[in-house]
């Protein structure tokens, strides 16, 4: 007799159990576009050049030690990371109603988030793309909301954006629910509303009274851009809206197993900033009590030294770019081929990911037969395509569709 007889087993995380299965496969053409992971053109892991200067730089500086941070981490980061998405000049910063706080990168944010507006806020109800990014959910509900809602967002007809069905959906949701948005480089279906589609969801999202709650997985790595990657969120901020928004420093720092990531909050009244932020401290410290220092270390470092912020720009447009490239790349292969279908959604869409348009039979069979890794839902990894395996996994597509 043991506590634990009646535990379960839960089902295998998809993208993880997907790469194992990769990594045993001893098949030499083989291509993992299943995890989120950027490649170089040889198919490598990659760490910035700017990640290695800063790694030297800090490992010689004397002053620095392993006391615990504070609870909402390294002031200095979290200053540095909210203005790099607000913008230095953003109304909610001059006015000093806008703060970050030092997360374990992008799903510790969310989950913090969570937290403290369920237990804070009395929130309930969120609602998600559909799809979205498979860890919502249980995010969401592990921070304490008690249901989750799906409001439409791609259509499998167009291959693109159903702004109607997305519009409807947050029209009839309830009053005070919380609403994710993607803020760039939607994952998984790499498709993002237009600035007019923004603005026609920021009119419904005030209307409605619901709560943004934008996660921001991609600024800069998506376009290359980093103002344009976070003009959502400033747009959203303009209009006056309080809000959230998880930022990720996982992919464009390529700092993943770091857990390096920051939670903004912008409220709508510098008199709330204190308490707020006492609150968040009492979730955090209840949690896991204080975050580490080694990542947030880094990216405070680069974004405070003019000479290392341009060298990581130019390392996230090295980034940005080749996936550009691939997409041109794919497309035009499969095209070549004859290949069934129209394929311009490959390079309309953007970021890390591409909704192929593949259902999970023809992506099971990918799988299976060619030893192309990819998700059920079609969804592949744009950064595991290299000039060598292009061509192979066009024809692997050619065939499964034919
Ligand atoms: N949100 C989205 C949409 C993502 O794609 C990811 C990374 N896959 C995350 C959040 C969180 O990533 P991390 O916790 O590694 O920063």
């Amino acid at each position: 007799m043991s506590w634990f007889c009646d535990v379960e087993l839960g089902p295998p995380i998809e993208v993880f159990a997907l790469t194992k299965q990769c990594t045993e496969d001893t098949f030499e053409q083989k291509v993992n576009l299943g995890v989120g992971a950027y490649r170089t053109n040889e198919g490598k892991p990659w760490v910035l050049p700017v990640v290695r200067a800063a790694e030297k730089a800090l490992a010689n500086d004397e002053t620095l030690n392993k006391e615990y941070l504070p609870v909402l981490g390294i002031d200095a980061f979290s200053s540095a990371a909210t203005r790099m998405l607000l913008g230095e000049e953003s109304p909610a910063l001059v006015e000093n109603r806008a703060f970050g706080v030092q997360t374990l990168s992008g799903t510790g944010a969310l989950r913090v988030g969570a937290e403290f507006l369920a237990r804070n806020l009395g929130k309930t109800v969120f609602y998600y793309s559909s799809p979205t990014w498979e860890n919502h959910k249980l995010v969401f509900k592990n921070g304490g909301f008690l249901e989750g809602r799906e409001y439409r967002y791609w259509s499998e007809k167009t291959r693109g954006l159903d702004i109607d069905g997305f519009l409807e959906d947050l029209r009839n949701a309830p009053e005070g629910a919380v609403i994710i948005l993607h803020a760039c480089a939607h994952n998984p279906t790499g498709c993002d509303p237009t600035e007019e589609q923004w603005r026609q969801i920021a009119e419904v999202v005030k209307e409605r009274k619901l709560f943004p709650f934008f996660d921001s997985a991609y600024q800069g790595f998506a376009s290359g851009d980093l103002i344009k990657d976070a003009a959502t969120v400033r747009y959203f901020v303009q209009q006056g809206f309080e809000l959230f928004c998880a930022q990720s420093f996982a992919k464009n720092f390529g700092l993943y197993n770091e857990r390096v990531g920051n939670l903004t909050v912008v409220l709508n009244n510098a008199e709330l900033v204190a308490p707020v932020k006492s609150q968040i401290t009492l979730v955090i410290r209840g949690m896991y009590s204080n975050p580490p220092s080694h990542g947030a270390r880094i990216v405070s470092y680069v974004l405070s030294n003019p000479d290392l912020y341009n060298q990581w720009r130019d390392n996230i447009r090295t980034m940005s770019s080749r996936i550009i490239e691939m997409r041109k790349k794919l497309r035009e292969a499969l095209e070549v081929l004859g290949t069934p279908g129209d394929w311009t959604h490959i390079t309309n869409q953007i970021g890390m990911f591409s909704y192929t348009g593949l259902n999970e039979i023809q992506s099971l069979h990918m799988v299976k037969k060619h030893h192309v890794y990819m998700l059920r839902s079609g969804r592949i990894s744009m950064c595991g395509l290299t000039p060598s395996n292009v061509d192979y996994v066009a024809k692997a597509i050619y065939e499964t569709l034919t």
